[in-house]
């Protein structure tokens, strides 16, 4: 069972931030464990939580999601064109969303807020990501933290909340 599920999230298109995962414990020790209760589902306020557990199955209002779909009047629009309504200019996916968009200040303000969260929260975590990794490495490391969870499940809120707030961007 948990060899079969470890499999089907690591060859899944959808479900890239539970692959490559390393978990840590309280004390920062590495762990691995794919069919477990989940510490993001320990998260302790509903709405945060539901917004992470959205967030990691791809079940979100983000473009990289909405737009691969026909709807009325409209074809379903190619992977890479599926950009961000606030800055046209990447990929509108989780990581660039929560990490990576510079161009809608509330977004900004909540990301730095939480960023500076980090160095409190526990020595290891780093604060960005290392020299020559992703922000989807730093976004996959962060959710090996339970400590880092509650925080980043109330930005991960925050950032949804606001993309839903505004129309999609619908190249022409
Ligand atoms: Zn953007």
């Amino acid at each position: 069972m948990a060899h079969s599920l470890e499999y089907s999230i690591s060859h899944s298109k959808k479900l890239v931030l539970l692959q490559h995962r390393v978990e840590r414990n309280n004390e920062g020790h590495l762990i691995f464990r794919t069919y477990a209760q989940r510490d993001y589902l320990m998260v302790k306020c509903p709405p945060h939580r539901i917004a992470l557990t959205r967030l990691l199955f791809s079940s979100h209002s983000l473009a990289i999601e909405r737009l691969q779909w026909a709807e009325r009047r409209r074809q379903p629009i190619h992977h890479h064109l599926r950009l961000c309504q606030f800055c046209h200019q990447g990929v509108e996916n989780e990581v660039h969303a929560v990490l990576t968009c510079t161009a809608h200040e509330p977004i900004v303000i909540a990301r730095a807020h939480f960023l500076s969260q980090l160095p409190l929260l526990g020595t290891a975590i780093p604060p960005h990501p290392p020299p020559g990794h992703s922000d989807l490495d730093f976004f996959r490391a962060l959710l090996g933290w339970p400590a880092v969870l509650p925080w980043l499940a109330q930005l991960v809120h925050t950032v949804l909340s606001e993309y839903d707030q505004y129309p999609l961007y619908i190249p022409q």
